[in-house]
């Protein structure tokens, strides 16, 4: 009998964003694209991603020990509750920490403010062997700064290929870029802002200033469509990921890493050593 050939699609064809103009209104947030179980089977293939994972990520860390400039970094973005600190507790929270460098982009302070827009980004750009992922990111500054116009449009205007340029600068250096919006429905955002609200543990994690962004949601969706229009290229892709399912998007968003990790073809970096001297070396010790 002939053998048959998994032809599965691979996730990073699936989510990525396509080349050109970009309308996040065609995108179901709920959707489970390239997954067909239920919410059970989605959190199992999960978990068995998560050992993969952590092994492609070592061999990632035992590279950068010998020398390999090659490193990731991975960078969430989406609206407030769209799962980026649950992504990274779930997705990269399966991995060894050492080899790992997470950056979490506030409003900027006085300081960050009187420097140029990348340059507190510069400073977290993950080293060789790193897993780096931005919570947030220089995005924020073609994003939010957009819709609030927190800086003239003509700056705004030239920062997409400011961030064109910091990318492949990136790239060049050896990072295997992988950006990830989070796309959830307003209705979906509603709830898990009530959920925050009803739950004192969970107050500490909500902003009033939450609503009145909300409030923004179309021109934000704009200004998304936008960046990942013009700032797509292939060595800094672009992949939507539908949000609305948190057990959909833990599994998409390791799926998608792993992916891009294997691509990387890491192997485990030879000895710089006799083996078979240390070896007896160590057995002649007491
Ligand atoms: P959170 O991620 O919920 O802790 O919120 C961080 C806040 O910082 C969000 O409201 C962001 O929009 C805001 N923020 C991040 N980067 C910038 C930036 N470059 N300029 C203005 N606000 C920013
Ligand atoms: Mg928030």
């Amino acid at each position: 009998m002939a053998e048959r050939v998994a032809t599965a699609s691979r996730i990073s064809d699936l989510l990525r964003a396509p080349v050109g103009a970009v309308d996040l209104t065609a995108y179901d947030p709920s959707a489970t694209v390239g997954f067909a179980g239920d919410k059970a089977a989605g959190r199992a293939a999960a978990a068995e991603l998560g050992p993969q994972l952590a092994d492609r990520q070592e061999c990632l860390y035992a590279n950068g020990t010998a020398g390999d400039p090659r490193r990731v970094l991975l960078v969430l973005q989406g609206m407030d509750t769209s799962g980026k600190s649950g992504t990274i507790h779930h997705v990269i929270g399966q991995v060894q920490p050492l080899g790992c460098s997470i950056a979490a982009f506030k409003a900027p302070t006085e300081e960050e403010l009187a420097n140029h827009f990348l340059w507190r980004v510069r400073k977290r750009v993950p080293g060789p062997g790193i897993l780096g992922v931005f919570d947030r990111s220089h995005y924020e500054d073609v994003l939010v700064v957009r819709v609030h116009e927190l800086v003239p449009l003509d700056t705004v205007e030239g920062r997409y290929e400011e961030i064109n340029q910091f990318e492949a600068e990136l790239a060049d250096a050896g990072t295997r870029i992988i950006k990830v919006f989070l796309h959830i429905s307003p209705e979906e955002q509603k709830k898990r802002l009530l959920e925050r609200l009803d739950d004192p543990t969970k107050h500490w994690k909500y902003n009033p200033r939450d609503l009145d962004e909300r409030a923004g949601w179309t021109q934000y969706q704009e200004a998304y469509e936008l960046a990942i229009a013009r700032c797509n290229s292939g060595a800094a892709p672009w992949f939507i990921v539908p949000a609305d399912r948190k057990w959909y998007r833990n599994w998409a968003v390791a799926k998608l890493l792993l992916e891009q990790l294997m691509d990387m073809n890491l192997s485990w970096p030879p000895a710089d050593f006799d083996v078979a001297a240390e070896r007896a070396r160590l057995l002649g010790t007491g």
